[in-house]
């Protein structure tokens, strides 16, 4: 029998790939399954991007680049970072690797370990919790209530601040609710922030572009500038620029811990893809206009969505302002009887029973908030619709 490290016995592998992946079994055994698990948009590669990796594959890029990403490319993310955040960082501050896990499993492997607590609110992306207990720390996890709009409060904040306390992480807007926080909530946090100058932030901005608030994104390092020098802004080209399978992801931060995480990283994969590292240049550097155009489309899904389960008796839902999540609460439905007999005693249950209605949404478990469910609306408009008819039917059927 495989001996297992004790490393890999304390996490838990991802829920929501697992729920994506029996959406596709099942699909390719012949169910009509309506796949709303799946954390990636629906849009086409930008062409930008496409050309530039043509380009690249043609002129023979095929080397080793260097570990922290091609010159060019960390150049163009400051410039990025300048241009959309208003945050200086010179090109040796700026980290490229294979997808935004890789820059937060290196970040919390370059300086957590055991016994250093990290900050997490709840419902929180899944992977968070499962990386600081890969490296050996502890999640200090941070409930919020749907009445605040799944938003952490300051004053809990500081409640969950301890001299252990390496991180809190930040998502915003939010995988798996799409609460996203005002320039004023984060403000609030960097005056608690400012009385624990031993605790760092790791700002999760992945799904920046993807918002439907009046005012711009804030991040945390935009709006307390002397917060900088502790705060690791992430980002990527997964969410932006619809490239999940290219596998991009960047930071910008302080340069010793940017060079720690390269250094992680060095004995890890080494570079990311040099092909995806000029297609995300390529992206970067080229027309951005469809953002806003996308986010639109975003938009008219959530409010279809939104209305749609509202008017669900036993689903309670929260407004989302960005992302392409909902995540709505179930209670209503625990305890209650599916037509062929089985009680629905777990958000878990829940999903199940949906799957059988040919619906795939991921339970609310695995994001730290039960019961509920999430459910992406990154998919086409006809499918929505014939999801929320399931989904609504399924509900309706319940004794
Ligand atoms: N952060 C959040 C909140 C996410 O939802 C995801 C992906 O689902 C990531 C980071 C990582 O993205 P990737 O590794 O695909 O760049």
């Amino acid at each position: 029998m495989v001996h297992l490290s004790a490393a890999i016995q304390r996490i838990a592998p991802s829920a929501t790939l697992g729920v994506s992946a029996k959406a596709a079994e099942l699909r390719k055994a012949g169910r009509d399954i309506i796949s709303l698990s799946v954390g990636e948009p629906d849009f086409p590669v930008p062409p930008a991007a496409r050309d530039a990796a043509i380009r690249a594959i043609e002129e023979g890029n095929n080397h080793y680049t260097a570990v922290e990403g091609t010159p060019a490319l960390r150049a163009a993310i400051a410039d990025k970072f300048k241009r959309d955040n208003g945050l200086t960082y010179a090109p040796e501050d700026i980290i490229v690797s294979t997808g935004g896990k890789q820059v937060i499993f290196n970040a919390m492997l370059a300086t957590v370990g055991e016994g250093d607590e990290v900050i997490i609110p709840t419902p929180y992306w899944v992977s968070y919790p499962e990386i600081v207990a890969l490296v050996g720390g502890t999640s200090r996890i941070v409930p919020t209530r749907i009445e605040d709009g799944f938003k952490m409060l300051s004053a809990e904040l500081a409640a969950a601040i301890t001299p252990k306390t390496r991180w809190l992480i930040l998502n915003s807007p939010s995988n798996p609710t799409g609460s996203v926080y005002t320039a004023d909530e984060l403000t609030e946090f960097a005056e608690v922030l400012r009385r624990n100058p031993h605790v760092w932030i790791m700002s999760d901005d992945i799904y920046e572009h993807i918002h439907y608030m009046r005012g711009n994104f804030a991040n945390i390092a935009q709006v307390a500038p002397d917060l900088a020098d502790r705060t690791l802004t992430v980002n990527g080209a997964s969410k932006a620029f619809a490239m999940t399978g290219w596998r991009i992801g960047y930071a910008g931060g302080p340069r010793a811990l940017i060079k720690a995480m390269g250094k992680a990283q060095s004995q890890m994969t080494a570079n990311a893809c040099a092909i995806a590292q000029a297609a995300c240049l390529g992206a970067l550097t080229g027309d951005m206009g469809f953002l806003a155009d996308r986010s639109e489309v975003f938009r008219e899904r959530r409010d279809m969505v939104v209305e749609r389960l509202s008017a669900i008796p036993g689903l309670s839902v929260a407004v989302p302002d960005g992302a392409f999540y909902v995540f709505p609460e179930c209670a209503g439905l625990i305890g209650r009887r599916t037509p062929s007999g089985t009680v629905l005693a777990t958000d878990e249950d829940v999903a199940g029973y949906m799957l059988e209605a040919g619906v795939a949404v991921v339970h609310g478990a695995p994001f730290g908030h039960s019961p509920a469910f999430r459910i992406s609306y990154a998919t086409d408009t006809a499918s929505l619709t014939t999801a929320m008819d399931r989904i609504e039917a399924a509900v309706a059927a319940l004794a």
